[in-house]
């Protein structure tokens, strides 16, 4: 598939537009349009729901040690800076950049590789004869604001790079105001803000996002197996809603890969069209990331010497990020042991995931029209859970009572699914229409309806028809949907 074809659709259709697009568009900040705003809910709601709402805390879940609880949170986007120095990305969240003095382009100098010369897009820069790279620079990715009217550098606050430091800083709360015990998850949904060097592939690197996040709390002897099984139940997540395994995979990080407080990473990475023969681009990644979160908060800024973690000092021998002094330590009452819990994080993007769901269920065929001869569709395959418009009630046409008995259908079925209506053009050209958004199942009222009370359903990949009674509408779709 031609990146510039689902580019396209999703402009034309109202999933995706650029941020600010009369004004020309803001590089790496793009907006949801109509369909794009019931689609990346339909992706929040369901992780939500499967990692949140409807996990049983009462079974042990296949690969899991034993039963566990999960609960959420959602935290504020600018919060304390002493939380972005405690947590590292003060001092370490950036990316090399480097410079071009003849063309002013700027580039990651790890992507090098895969850039474009502005000048000569057949090289990469740093391969034209007349490209002058300045040496790599570091470049921190927070995004900074004054807080309050005084305006002065004291008052500098950053935009949250990630969601999960709320989680952190809000374990002690958790635990104070919940019956929780551990093991148990967090989970955040929420914006994101990275001010990337250079934004690109549609929605996949953007300046603004949205995370969804689980940090997950356990004793330090549980915590390999719980990695396990994160890893496997995220990775389960993305096939179940619909992408294919071939374009899917999980990698283990490298040892030399790791950063310096996890023993074990894993991404989940999908095979995106606008990436070369057998490139991936991450997903998710799920991190064992030990004690180490806690305890900066705890403590302050670590760092690692030989084996441990220490507080980094600064020339005076104090420590050069304060952490709070609050005890971040868990008592097990059972155990009757005190410990800094080990967390697993599984840490996703919402945006790459609508994106990859959206490029995996983008496809065209061929089908007849009403005369019988072939016509070229597009159809976004997608899982009817994701699907922006779940069906869409069609009297075949605007005359012998079929608009009202399509318009009380509509009605009653509106209640539960977002369905839509239309009695606008051919009816073919609607069933397209709606085959072009991933719309599942369309329910035409025809003549035979005046006469039986029954309808047509239509399925969007298969194309079979089958009738169904009116008043079983709701529990047909439902059945069809299986959601
Ligand atoms: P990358 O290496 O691609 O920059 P990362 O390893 O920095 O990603 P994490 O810090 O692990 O990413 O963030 C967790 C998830 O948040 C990523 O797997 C991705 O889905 C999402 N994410 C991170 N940066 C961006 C971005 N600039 N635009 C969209 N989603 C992002």
């Amino acid at each position: 598939m031609e990146m510039e074809k689902l580019v396209s659709l999703c402009k034309r259709r109202g999933f995706l537009f650029p941020s600010s697009d009369i004004y020309g568009g803001l590089n790496g900040f793009w907006d949801y349009g109509p369909l794009g705003v019931e689609f990346k809910r339909n992706i929040r709601e369901a992780w939500w729901r499967d990692m949140v709402t409807a996990h049983d805390d009462l079974a042990t879940m296949s690969g899991a040690p034993e039963p566990y609880e999960m609960t959420g949170v959602d935290c504020t986007i600018i919060m304390h800076p002493q939380v972005w120095k405690c947590s590292g990305h003060y001092d370490l969240f950036h990316d090399m950049m480097v410079d071009c003095r003849e063309c002013k382009a700027r580039f990651r100098a790890d992507h090098l590789i895969t850039s474009e010369c502005p000048r000569k897009p057949s090289r990469h820069p740093g391969e034209f004869e007349k490209c002058h790279l300045t040496p790599p620079r570091e470049f921190n990715l927070m995004f900074k604001t004054i807080v309050g009217a005084m305006g002065t550098e004291e008052n500098t606050a950053f935009l949250r790079p990630e969601t999960a430091q709320g989680i952190f800083v809000n374990f002690k709360n958790v635990c104070d105001s919940t019956r929780v015990r551990i093991p148990f998850g967090i989970a955040q949904i929420g914006k994101s803000f990275r001010n990337e060097i250079t934004p690109r592939n549609f929605t996949f690197r953007s300046r603004e996002f949205e995370q969804m996040e689980i940090e997950f709390f356990c004793h330090p002897s549980q915590s390999a197996q719980w990695y396990q099984y994160w890893r496997d139940r995220r990775f389960r997540w993305y096939t179940e809603l619909g992408l294919a395994s071939d374009r899917l995979r999980l990698r283990e990080h490298e040892q030399d890969e790791l950063s310096h407080y996890s023993s074990g990473t894993a991404d989940i990475e999908y095979a995106f069209p606008f990436l070369g023969q057998g490139e991936f681009g991450e997903l998710e990644g799920v991190a064992h990331r030990g004690d180490f979160d806690l305890r900066s908060h705890m403590e302050g800024k670590l760092i690692r010497q030989g084996d441990a973690l220490i507080v980094e000092q600064d020339e005076d021998g104090k420590p050069r990020h304060r952490g709070s002094g609050k005890d971040l330590s868990y008592l097990d009452e059972t155990l009757k042991e005190r410990f800094i819990p080990h967390v697993i994080e599984p840490s996703a993007g919402a945006d790459r995931a609508a994106l990859a769901f959206l490029c995996e269920a983008y496809s065209e065929d061929e089908v007849p029209d009403e005369a019988g001869k072939p016509q070229q569709r597009i159809v976004m395959k997608l899982h009817p859970r994701l699907a922006p418009i779940k069906a869409a009630v069609f009297p075949l046409v605007k005359r012998d009572g079929m608009p009202e008995i399509a318009r009380n259908i509509y009605r009653g079925l509106k209640r539960r699914f977002n369905v839509f209506y239309d009695e606008k053009g051919a009816v073919g050209r609607r069933y397209r229409r709606q085959d072009e958004v991933g719309t599942p199942i369309c329910i035409t009222i025809d003549s035979q309806t005046v006469a039986d009370d029954t309808v047509t359903f239509r399925d969007r990949d298969t194309l079979k028809q089958w009738r169904v009674k009116v008043n079983d509408c709701s529990g047909e779709l439902n059945n069809r949907l299986g959601i």
